[in-house]
């Protein structure tokens, strides 16, 4: 683990953040990666296989990616993690290529407005899921649903904020912190 300095809006030297290395970036976005995929299998199984399960599976896939994207454009152009290795999931320097740095200042208010936006992918496959559970009782389906269920709700939070958002300078204002860290300490 190194560290760096982190700009503040008028690019001077800030307090001391700790850097991510490529393969740190890729774990913290393991828990994701594996929710976009448990639940396009859902949405498969939840249609019996057919040309609609697949198709609802490739436009999760697809709104899986746009969603990190979206946050992108919109929430980390006003994050201080903005084009360093500070970032904890790597979208900060993935975004300075096609956005340019805003200010800091927004972060909360962009936050608050543009992560709604991704928030359905968390629900799309356990009302896919259930609905045709309740109809005809599937083990594997539930088995699924689970897993689901523990890695969106329960380990992708704790992945964020006992690991990254932890040193984030931004957390007393972020709301994901308000929402999902405090609980746990
Ligand atoms: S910490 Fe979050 S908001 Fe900031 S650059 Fe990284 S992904 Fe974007």
């Amino acid at each position: 683990m190194t560290k760096q300095t982190a700009p503040d809006n008028n690019g001077q030297s800030g307090e001391a953040m700790r850097e991510y290395s490529p393969a740190q970036e890729l774990i913290n976005n393991t828990a994701y990666i594996v929710m976009i995929l448990l639940g396009a299998v859902i949405l498969i199984m939840s249609y019996g296989g057919s040309a609609e399960g697949w198709i609802s599976a490739i436009a999760y896939l697809a709104y899986g990616v746009a969603g990190s994207f979206w946050i992108m454009v919109f929430v980390c152009p006003f994050c201080r993690y903005f084009d360093t290795r500070s970032c904890p999931c790597g979208y900060g320097r993935i975004a300075a290529r096609f956005r340019v740095k805003e200010t800091v200042e927004c972060f909360d208010e962009k936050f608050k407005k543009h992560i709604p936006v991704i928030v359905p992918l968390w629900f799309i496959p356990i009302v896919a899921g259930v609905i045709p559970l309740i109809r005809g009782f599937s083990l594997p389906l539930l088995v699924l649903l689970i897993i689901f269920a523990i890695n969106a709700f329960v380990i992708l939070p704790l992945v964020s904020t006992r690991h990254g958002c932890k040193e984030c300078p931004q957390k007393e204002t972020c709301p994901w912190m308000k929402y999902t860290a405090q609980p746990a300490g």
